[in-house]
Protein backbone atom coordinates (compact mmCIF):
# COMPACT_ATOMS: atom_id res chain seq x y z
CA UNK A 1 0.00 0.00 0.00
CA UNK A 2 1.60 3.14 -0.98
CA UNK A 3 -1.26 5.69 -0.23
CA UNK A 4 -3.11 6.93 2.81
CA UNK A 5 -6.11 6.57 1.27
CA UNK A 6 -5.88 2.80 0.97
CA UNK A 7 -5.42 2.16 4.49
CA UNK A 8 -8.85 2.45 5.52
CA UNK A 9 -8.87 6.12 7.55
CA UNK A 10 -11.45 7.79 7.56
CA UNK A 11 -12.31 10.56 5.05
CA UNK A 12 -12.39 13.63 7.28
CA UNK A 13 -8.39 12.07 8.57
CA UNK A 14 -8.13 11.68 4.90
CA UNK A 15 -8.64 15.68 4.22
CA UNK A 16 -6.69 16.68 7.00
CA UNK A 17 -3.33 14.94 5.73
CA UNK A 18 -4.30 16.35 2.08
CA UNK A 19 -4.48 19.60 3.78
CA UNK A 20 -1.00 18.91 5.30
CA UNK A 21 0.22 17.29 2.02
CA UNK A 22 1.04 14.19 3.04
CA UNK A 23 -0.06 11.09 0.37
CA UNK A 24 2.32 8.48 1.07
CA UNK A 25 2.70 6.87 5.01
CA UNK A 26 6.54 6.47 6.12
CA UNK A 27 7.64 2.74 6.75
CA UNK A 28 6.54 2.70 9.92
CA UNK A 29 2.59 4.31 9.03
CA UNK A 30 2.55 1.68 6.45
CA UNK A 31 3.01 -1.30 8.83
CA UNK A 32 1.37 0.07 11.68
CA UNK A 33 -1.42 1.89 10.37
CA UNK A 34 -3.66 -1.62 9.56
CA UNK A 35 -2.57 -3.21 12.76
CA UNK A 36 -3.81 -0.46 14.84
CA UNK A 37 -7.40 -0.39 12.76
CA UNK A 38 -7.56 -4.13 14.07
CA UNK A 39 -7.71 -3.00 17.26
CA UNK A 40 -3.89 -4.93 17.71
CA UNK A 41 -1.24 -3.98 20.61
CA UNK A 42 1.98 -2.52 18.92
CA UNK A 43 5.28 -2.67 20.27
CA UNK A 44 7.24 -0.18 17.80
CA UNK A 45 10.69 0.21 17.59
CA UNK A 46 10.71 3.83 16.25
CA UNK A 47 12.62 7.73 16.74
CA UNK A 48 11.25 10.75 16.33
CA UNK A 49 11.66 11.84 12.56
CA UNK A 50 9.80 8.20 11.21
CA UNK A 51 6.47 9.66 11.42
CA UNK A 52 5.72 7.57 14.23
CA UNK A 53 3.09 10.29 15.65
CA UNK A 54 0.68 9.82 13.07
CA UNK A 55 1.51 6.47 12.82
CA UNK A 56 -0.34 6.05 16.64
CA UNK A 57 -2.61 9.27 16.16
CA UNK A 58 -4.36 8.18 12.36
CA UNK A 59 -5.61 5.01 13.61
CA UNK A 60 -6.87 6.13 17.32
CA UNK A 61 -8.36 9.29 15.86
CA UNK A 62 -10.48 6.48 13.51
CA UNK A 63 -11.24 4.52 16.34
CA UNK A 64 -12.54 7.44 18.00
CA UNK A 65 -14.21 9.18 15.69
CA UNK A 66 -16.54 5.49 14.82
CA UNK A 67 -16.61 4.45 18.47
CA UNK A 68 -20.14 5.30 18.30
CA UNK A 69 -19.58 8.88 19.01
CA UNK A 70 -18.87 8.36 22.42
CA UNK A 71 -18.31 12.17 24.18
CA UNK A 72 -15.58 11.84 27.14
CA UNK A 73 -17.27 11.14 30.19
CA UNK A 74 -16.71 14.37 32.96
CA UNK A 75 -12.78 13.67 34.28
CA UNK A 76 -12.05 11.55 31.69
CA UNK A 77 -10.45 10.95 28.46
CA UNK A 78 -10.84 8.49 25.62
CA UNK A 79 -7.37 7.99 24.68
CA UNK A 80 -4.13 9.24 26.55
CA UNK A 81 -0.70 9.39 25.17
CA UNK A 82 1.99 9.78 27.75
CA UNK A 83 5.02 11.92 26.75
CA UNK A 84 8.62 11.60 29.25
CA UNK A 85 8.92 15.61 28.18
CA UNK A 86 7.03 18.70 27.90
CA UNK A 87 8.14 19.75 24.47
CA UNK A 88 7.45 16.48 22.82
CA UNK A 89 3.81 16.43 24.87
CA UNK A 90 3.23 19.68 23.38
CA UNK A 91 4.49 18.83 19.82
CA UNK A 92 2.31 15.43 19.36
CA UNK A 93 -0.66 17.28 20.81
CA UNK A 94 0.02 19.77 17.93
CA UNK A 95 0.27 17.27 15.80
CA UNK A 96 -2.91 15.29 16.26
CA UNK A 97 -4.83 18.44 16.44
CA UNK A 98 -3.82 18.65 13.27
CA UNK A 99 -4.99 14.93 11.73
CA UNK A 100 -8.05 15.48 14.14
CA UNK A 101 -9.28 19.13 12.90
CA UNK A 102 -12.20 17.63 10.61
CA UNK A 103 -13.31 15.51 13.34
CA UNK A 104 -14.73 17.16 16.25
CA UNK A 105 -12.66 15.17 18.81
CA UNK A 106 -10.96 17.63 21.26
CA UNK A 107 -7.05 17.12 22.29
CA UNK A 108 -5.23 18.18 24.98
CA UNK A 109 -2.34 18.33 26.61
CA UNK A 110 -0.81 18.49 30.15
CA UNK A 111 2.79 19.17 31.61
CA UNK A 112 4.43 20.33 34.62
CA UNK A 113 6.07 23.49 34.45
CA UNK A 114 3.24 25.79 34.52
CA UNK A 115 0.29 26.34 36.43
CA UNK A 116 -1.64 23.46 36.93
CA UNK A 117 -5.03 25.77 37.30
CA UNK A 118 -5.51 26.49 33.61
CA UNK A 119 -4.59 22.85 32.69
CA UNK A 120 -7.45 21.79 35.93
CA UNK A 121 -10.31 24.23 34.18
CA UNK A 122 -9.32 22.62 30.34
CA UNK A 123 -9.93 19.21 30.93
CA UNK A 124 -11.93 18.45 34.22
CA UNK A 125 -14.96 18.68 31.67
CA UNK A 126 -13.21 15.60 29.82
CA UNK A 127 -11.78 15.36 26.83
CA UNK A 128 -11.16 12.77 23.93
CA UNK A 129 -7.44 12.83 23.54
CA UNK A 130 -5.29 13.97 26.80
CA UNK A 131 -1.45 14.01 26.46
CA UNK A 132 0.60 14.04 29.39
CA UNK A 133 3.88 13.85 30.97
CA UNK A 134 3.73 11.22 33.95
CA UNK A 135 4.52 13.78 37.03
CA UNK A 136 1.74 16.29 35.86
CA UNK A 137 -0.68 13.38 35.23
CA UNK A 138 -0.73 11.69 38.68
CA UNK A 139 -1.15 15.69 40.44
CA UNK A 140 -4.15 15.96 38.46
CA UNK A 141 -5.19 12.20 39.34
CA UNK A 142 -4.22 12.71 43.01
CA UNK A 143 -6.44 16.04 42.93
CA UNK A 144 -9.34 14.20 41.68
CA UNK A 145 -9.51 16.60 38.04
CA UNK A 146 -9.58 13.33 36.12
CA UNK A 147 -9.49 9.79 36.34
CA UNK A 148 -8.56 7.19 34.11
CA UNK A 149 -11.63 4.48 33.90
CA UNK A 150 -12.69 5.60 30.49
CA UNK A 151 -9.52 4.96 28.13
CA UNK A 152 -9.88 2.71 25.10
CA UNK A 153 -6.46 3.71 23.61
CA UNK A 154 -3.34 3.90 25.93
CA UNK A 155 -0.23 5.10 23.95
CA UNK A 156 3.39 5.08 26.07
CA UNK A 157 5.96 6.95 23.91
CA UNK A 158 9.61 7.08 23.91
CA UNK A 159 10.11 4.33 26.69
CA UNK A 160 13.61 4.26 26.91
CA UNK A 161 13.46 7.94 27.59
CA UNK A 162 10.80 7.63 30.55
CA UNK A 163 13.09 5.27 32.05
CA UNK A 164 16.30 7.65 31.88
CA UNK A 165 14.43 10.06 33.65
CA UNK A 166 13.14 7.97 36.57
CA UNK A 167 9.42 7.32 35.71
CA UNK A 168 9.27 3.80 36.12
CA UNK A 169 7.29 3.88 39.19
CA UNK A 170 4.88 6.30 37.97
CA UNK A 171 4.45 4.38 35.24
CA UNK A 172 3.66 1.38 36.71
CA UNK A 173 0.76 3.33 38.95
CA UNK A 174 -0.63 4.41 36.01
CA UNK A 175 -0.44 1.18 34.82
CA UNK A 176 -2.75 0.07 37.49
CA UNK A 177 -5.21 2.57 36.85
CA UNK A 178 -5.81 1.64 33.22
CA UNK A 179 -8.90 -0.40 32.65
CA UNK A 180 -7.72 -3.72 31.31
CA UNK A 181 -10.13 -4.23 28.35
CA UNK A 182 -8.28 -1.31 25.87
CA UNK A 183 -5.64 -0.81 23.24
CA UNK A 184 -1.92 -0.20 23.89
CA UNK A 185 0.86 1.27 21.89
CA UNK A 186 4.10 1.00 23.18
CA UNK A 187 7.49 3.29 21.47
CA UNK A 188 10.71 3.12 21.93
CA UNK A 189 13.74 4.21 19.87
CA UNK A 190 15.63 1.19 21.98
CA UNK A 191 14.49 -1.58 23.33
CA UNK A 192 17.11 -3.35 25.50
CA UNK A 193 15.58 -5.83 27.88
CA UNK A 194 14.41 -3.90 30.95
CA UNK A 195 12.31 -1.83 28.43
CA UNK A 196 10.81 -5.12 26.91
CA UNK A 197 9.97 -6.43 30.49
CA UNK A 198 8.30 -2.42 30.66
CA UNK A 199 6.29 -2.95 27.66
CA UNK A 200 5.11 -6.27 28.33
CA UNK A 201 3.17 -4.71 31.21
CA UNK A 202 1.28 -2.93 28.86
CA UNK A 203 0.77 -4.94 26.15
CA UNK A 204 -1.41 -7.92 25.03
CA UNK A 205 0.06 -10.34 22.37
CA UNK A 206 1.55 -6.85 20.32
CA UNK A 207 2.95 -6.74 16.66
CA UNK A 208 6.17 -5.54 16.80
CA UNK A 209 6.92 -3.09 14.12
CA UNK A 210 11.02 -2.15 13.58
CA UNK A 211 11.40 0.76 11.19
CA UNK A 212 15.08 1.31 11.69
CA UNK A 213 18.05 -0.98 13.02
CA UNK A 214 18.00 0.38 16.40
CA UNK A 215 21.60 0.96 16.64
CA UNK A 216 21.77 2.06 12.74
CA UNK A 217 23.64 5.27 12.29
CA UNK A 218 21.66 7.85 10.02
CA UNK A 219 22.91 7.08 7.43
CA UNK A 220 23.79 10.45 5.58
CA UNK A 221 25.33 11.79 8.70
CA UNK A 222 29.09 12.49 8.06
CA UNK A 223 30.72 11.91 11.25
CA UNK A 224 33.87 13.21 12.47
CA UNK A 225 35.79 13.33 15.95
CA UNK A 226 38.90 15.58 16.97
CA UNK A 227 41.19 14.72 20.35
CA UNK A 228 41.24 17.31 22.18
CA UNK A 229 40.96 18.42 26.13
CA UNK A 230 38.17 19.11 28.01
CA UNK A 231 39.52 22.81 28.87
CA UNK A 232 39.91 23.53 24.85
CA UNK A 233 36.69 22.11 23.59
CA UNK A 234 35.12 25.90 24.09
CA UNK A 235 37.53 27.60 21.66
CA UNK A 236 37.51 24.88 19.41
CA UNK A 237 33.55 25.22 19.31
CA UNK A 238 33.64 28.87 18.95
CA UNK A 239 35.81 28.29 16.05
CA UNK A 240 34.30 25.82 14.45
CA UNK A 241 30.79 27.67 14.27
CA UNK A 242 32.90 30.67 12.81
CA UNK A 243 33.98 28.97 10.09
CA UNK A 244 31.52 26.67 9.25
CA UNK A 245 28.73 27.21 6.81
CA UNK A 246 26.22 26.37 9.50
CA UNK A 247 22.36 26.30 8.73
CA UNK A 248 21.13 25.07 12.46
CA UNK A 249 23.01 23.17 14.59
CA UNK A 250 22.68 21.84 17.50
CA UNK A 251 25.25 21.93 20.17
CA UNK A 252 25.32 18.96 22.84
CA UNK A 253 26.37 19.12 26.43
CA UNK A 254 26.31 16.81 29.66
CA UNK A 255 25.01 19.46 31.85
CA UNK A 256 23.11 22.14 32.44
CA UNK A 257 25.52 24.30 34.09
CA UNK A 258 27.77 23.58 30.72
CA UNK A 259 24.91 24.43 28.52
CA UNK A 260 24.69 27.69 29.79
CA UNK A 261 28.62 28.40 29.78
CA UNK A 262 28.99 26.92 26.52
CA UNK A 263 26.31 29.94 25.31
CA UNK A 264 28.03 32.52 27.37
CA UNK A 265 31.20 32.08 25.69
CA UNK A 266 29.32 31.99 22.03
CA UNK A 267 27.08 35.19 22.58
CA UNK A 268 30.72 36.68 23.44
CA UNK A 269 31.64 35.41 19.98
CA UNK A 270 28.30 37.47 18.60
CA UNK A 271 27.55 33.70 17.45
CA UNK A 272 23.70 33.73 18.05
CA UNK A 273 22.93 30.99 20.65
CA UNK A 274 20.27 29.81 23.36
CA UNK A 275 20.11 26.82 25.76
CA UNK A 276 17.27 24.60 26.56
CA UNK A 277 16.92 22.38 29.22
CA UNK A 278 15.73 21.74 32.45
CA UNK A 279 16.40 24.84 34.40
CA UNK A 280 14.63 27.11 31.93
CA UNK A 281 11.40 27.93 32.27
CA UNK A 282 8.80 26.78 29.59
CA UNK A 283 8.04 30.30 28.02
CA UNK A 284 12.16 30.39 27.51
CA UNK A 285 12.55 27.10 26.20
CA UNK A 286 9.60 27.53 23.55
CA UNK A 287 11.15 31.13 22.91
CA UNK A 288 14.48 29.41 22.41
CA UNK A 289 13.27 26.66 20.31
CA UNK A 290 10.79 29.11 17.94
CA UNK A 291 13.78 31.06 17.54
CA UNK A 292 16.04 28.12 16.29
CA UNK A 293 12.80 26.93 14.01
CA UNK A 294 12.64 30.27 12.74
CA UNK A 295 16.03 30.41 11.93
CA UNK A 296 16.86 33.57 14.56
CA UNK A 297 19.10 31.36 16.72
CA UNK A 298 21.69 29.66 14.65
CA UNK A 299 22.88 27.48 17.33
CA UNK A 300 20.87 25.85 20.12
CA UNK A 301 22.90 24.27 23.10
CA UNK A 302 20.44 21.43 24.50
CA UNK A 303 21.15 18.62 27.14
CA UNK A 304 20.21 15.55 25.41
CA UNK A 305 16.79 15.34 27.34
CA UNK A 306 15.36 18.62 26.80
CA UNK A 307 16.15 18.10 22.87
CA UNK A 308 15.19 14.52 22.55
CA UNK A 309 12.06 13.96 20.81
CA UNK A 310 12.44 17.86 19.31
CA UNK A 311 11.43 17.56 15.19
CA UNK A 312 13.06 20.26 13.73
CA UNK A 313 13.71 20.32 10.53
CA UNK A 314 16.67 22.06 8.77
CA UNK A 315 19.88 20.99 11.47
CA UNK A 316 22.93 20.84 9.59
CA UNK A 317 25.35 20.52 12.22
CA UNK A 318 25.52 18.37 15.66
CA UNK A 319 27.93 19.03 17.95
CA UNK A 320 28.61 16.60 20.66
CA UNK A 321 30.87 18.61 23.22
CA UNK A 322 31.04 15.96 25.27
CA UNK A 323 30.96 12.52 24.13
CA UNK A 324 27.58 10.59 25.99
CA UNK A 325 28.71 7.50 27.67
CA UNK A 326 25.72 5.28 26.17
CA UNK A 327 26.48 5.07 22.91
CA UNK A 328 23.00 5.12 21.70
CA UNK A 329 22.85 8.21 23.08
CA UNK A 330 25.06 9.02 20.36
CA UNK A 331 22.51 7.27 17.90
CA UNK A 332 19.55 9.56 18.79
CA UNK A 333 22.20 12.76 18.51
CA UNK A 334 23.07 12.23 15.38
CA UNK A 335 19.57 11.60 14.48
CA UNK A 336 19.15 15.29 14.90
CA UNK A 337 20.43 16.36 11.81
CA UNK A 338 20.33 14.79 7.95
CA UNK A 339 16.42 14.24 8.71
CA UNK A 340 14.19 14.76 5.59
CA UNK A 341 16.77 14.00 2.74
CA UNK A 342 18.86 16.38 4.08
CA UNK A 343 22.84 15.80 4.86
CA UNK A 344 24.24 16.17 8.31
CA UNK A 345 27.33 16.51 9.87
CA UNK A 346 28.56 15.48 13.35
CA UNK A 347 31.42 16.56 15.07
CA UNK A 348 32.70 14.88 18.24
CA UNK A 349 34.84 16.70 20.81
CA UNK A 350 36.64 13.80 22.85
CA UNK A 351 38.77 14.38 25.90
CA UNK A 352 40.79 11.55 26.75
CA UNK A 353 38.88 10.16 29.30
CA UNK A 354 35.91 10.01 26.91
CA UNK A 355 37.86 7.67 24.22
CA UNK A 356 36.12 4.47 25.88
CA UNK A 357 32.93 5.65 24.53
CA UNK A 358 34.00 6.48 21.51
CA UNK A 359 34.82 2.71 21.27
CA UNK A 360 31.58 1.33 22.55
CA UNK A 361 29.80 4.11 19.74
CA UNK A 362 32.00 2.35 17.05
CA UNK A 363 30.99 -1.10 17.84
CA UNK A 364 27.33 -0.34 18.39
CA UNK A 365 26.80 1.44 14.92
CA UNK A 366 29.26 -0.59 13.46
CA UNK A 367 31.22 2.22 11.43
CA UNK A 368 34.49 3.99 12.14
CA UNK A 369 34.38 7.83 12.86
CA UNK A 370 36.85 10.38 10.96
CA UNK A 371 39.54 11.73 12.97
CA UNK A 372 40.13 15.37 12.22
CA UNK A 373 42.93 17.13 13.68
CA UNK A 374 42.96 20.77 15.28
CA UNK A 375 42.76 23.77 13.36
CA UNK A 376 46.92 25.22 12.39
CA UNK A 377 47.84 27.87 15.11
CA UNK A 378 45.04 26.93 16.93
CA UNK A 379 46.02 27.85 20.67
CA UNK A 380 46.80 31.03 19.17
CA UNK A 381 43.20 31.63 17.42
CA UNK A 382 41.90 30.38 20.76
CA UNK A 383 44.05 33.00 22.63
CA UNK A 384 42.29 35.52 20.58
CA UNK A 385 38.90 34.72 20.93
CA UNK A 386 36.81 36.95 23.04
CA UNK A 387 35.89 36.60 26.75
CA UNK A 388 32.37 35.06 27.76
CA UNK A 389 29.14 37.54 28.56
CA UNK A 390 29.13 38.25 31.92
CA UNK A 391 25.32 37.96 32.64
CA UNK A 392 23.44 34.79 32.39
CA UNK A 393 22.06 34.46 28.10
CA UNK A 394 18.83 35.64 27.88
CA UNK A 395 16.01 33.42 29.04
CA UNK A 396 18.35 31.93 31.83
CA UNK A 397 15.55 30.08 33.78
CA UNK A 398 14.65 30.25 37.44
CA UNK A 399 13.45 26.68 37.64
CA UNK A 400 15.62 24.62 40.47
CA UNK A 401 18.25 21.66 39.73
CA UNK A 402 16.95 18.39 39.29
CA UNK A 403 13.19 19.34 37.65
CA UNK A 404 14.40 18.11 34.34
CA UNK A 405 11.80 18.78 31.80
CA UNK A 406 9.92 16.03 32.72
CA UNK A 407 6.74 17.64 33.07
CA UNK A 408 6.98 18.73 36.93
CA UNK A 409 7.38 16.24 39.43
CA UNK A 410 11.16 16.78 39.30
CA UNK A 411 12.69 13.02 40.68
CA UNK A 412 15.63 13.45 42.86
CA UNK A 413 18.33 12.74 40.38
CA UNK A 414 15.86 12.95 37.58
CA UNK A 415 17.67 11.05 35.01
CA UNK A 416 20.75 9.12 35.63
CA UNK A 417 20.50 7.13 33.30
CA UNK A 418 20.95 3.28 32.37
CA UNK A 419 24.48 2.17 33.27
CA UNK A 420 25.43 5.22 34.81
CA UNK A 421 29.19 5.29 34.96
CA UNK A 422 30.35 7.63 37.92
CA UNK A 423 30.04 11.48 37.23
CA UNK A 424 32.16 14.07 38.32
CA UNK A 425 35.33 12.15 38.44
CA UNK A 426 38.63 12.68 36.43
CA UNK A 427 39.87 15.43 35.29
CA UNK A 428 37.58 15.65 31.76
CA UNK A 429 34.57 15.13 32.81
CA UNK A 430 32.40 17.82 32.25
CA UNK A 431 30.44 16.85 35.09
CA UNK A 432 31.54 19.67 37.67
CA UNK A 433 31.23 19.57 41.37
CA UNK A 434 28.18 21.21 42.51
CA UNK A 435 26.57 19.98 39.06
CA UNK A 436 24.21 17.39 38.38
CA UNK A 437 24.21 15.88 34.60
CA UNK A 438 20.63 16.41 33.41
CA UNK A 439 18.68 12.89 32.60
CA UNK A 440 20.01 9.73 31.84
CA UNK A 441 23.94 9.05 31.98
CA UNK A 442 22.92 11.23 28.86
CA UNK A 443 25.68 9.51 26.68
CA UNK A 444 25.52 11.39 23.55
CA UNK A 445 25.84 11.10 20.08
CA UNK A 446 28.90 12.89 18.24
CA UNK A 447 29.92 12.35 15.60
CA UNK A 448 32.68 15.09 14.08
CA UNK A 449 33.18 16.93 11.18
CA UNK A 450 34.21 20.23 9.86
CA UNK A 451 33.64 20.51 6.50
CA UNK A 452 32.31 23.14 4.31
CA UNK A 453 28.89 21.85 2.81
CA UNK A 454 28.84 23.58 -0.27
CA UNK A 455 32.44 23.76 -0.68
CA UNK A 456 32.97 19.79 -0.90
CA UNK A 457 33.04 18.54 2.66
CA UNK A 458 36.31 17.77 4.37
CA UNK A 459 38.44 19.20 1.50
CA UNK A 460 37.37 22.25 2.99
CA UNK A 461 39.36 22.90 5.78
CA UNK A 462 42.07 21.77 3.71
CA UNK A 463 45.18 24.17 5.27
CA UNK A 464 43.51 24.68 8.26
CA UNK A 465 42.82 21.34 10.09
CA UNK A 466 46.22 18.87 10.41
CA UNK A 467 45.71 15.46 10.83
CA UNK A 468 45.17 14.17 14.54
CA UNK A 469 47.31 11.40 15.66
P1 LIG B 1 7.41 12.17 14.01
O1 LIG B 1 8.37 11.02 13.88
O2 LIG B 1 6.05 11.72 14.34
O3 LIG B 1 7.92 13.24 14.93
O4 LIG B 1 7.30 12.85 12.57
C1 LIG B 1 8.37 13.51 11.98
C2 LIG B 1 7.93 14.57 10.98
O5 LIG B 1 7.43 13.98 9.78
C3 LIG B 1 6.82 15.46 11.50
O6 LIG B 1 7.13 16.79 11.13
C4 LIG B 1 5.58 15.00 10.77
O7 LIG B 1 4.64 16.00 10.63
C5 LIG B 1 6.15 14.54 9.44
N1 LIG B 1 5.38 13.44 8.80
C6 LIG B 1 4.76 12.44 9.44
N2 LIG B 1 4.18 11.59 8.56
C7 LIG B 1 4.47 12.08 7.33
C8 LIG B 1 4.16 11.63 5.99
N3 LIG B 1 3.47 10.52 5.76
N4 LIG B 1 4.61 12.37 4.97
C9 LIG B 1 5.33 13.49 5.20
N5 LIG B 1 5.67 13.95 6.43
C10 LIG B 1 5.24 13.25 7.48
Amino acid sequence: MSYFNELGLAEPILRALKSKGYDTPTPIQRDAIPALLEGRDLCGIAQTGTGKTAAFSLPSLHHLANGEGRPPRFHSCRMLVLSPTRELAAQIADNMRGYARFLGLSVDVVFGGVPINRQIKKIGNGTDVLVATPGRLLDLIQQGIIHLRGVEIFVLDEADQMMDLGFINDLKRIDKMLPKKRQSLFFSATMPKAIADLGSRFLDNPLRVEVAPQSTTAERVTQYMTFINQKEKQALLTLKLQSEEIERALVFTRTKHGADRVVRHLQGADLPAAAIHGNKSQNQRTTALQGFRDGRIKILVATDIAARGIDVSGVSHVFNFEIPNVAEQYVHRIGRTARAGADGIAISFVAPDEKPYIRDIERLTGERIEKVGLPENFMALAEALPKPVRTPPRGHGRGGPGRGNQGGRGKPGGGRGRGGKPQGKGPNNHVQKGERSEGGNSGGPKKPHWRNRKKGGVGAHKGRVKPSS
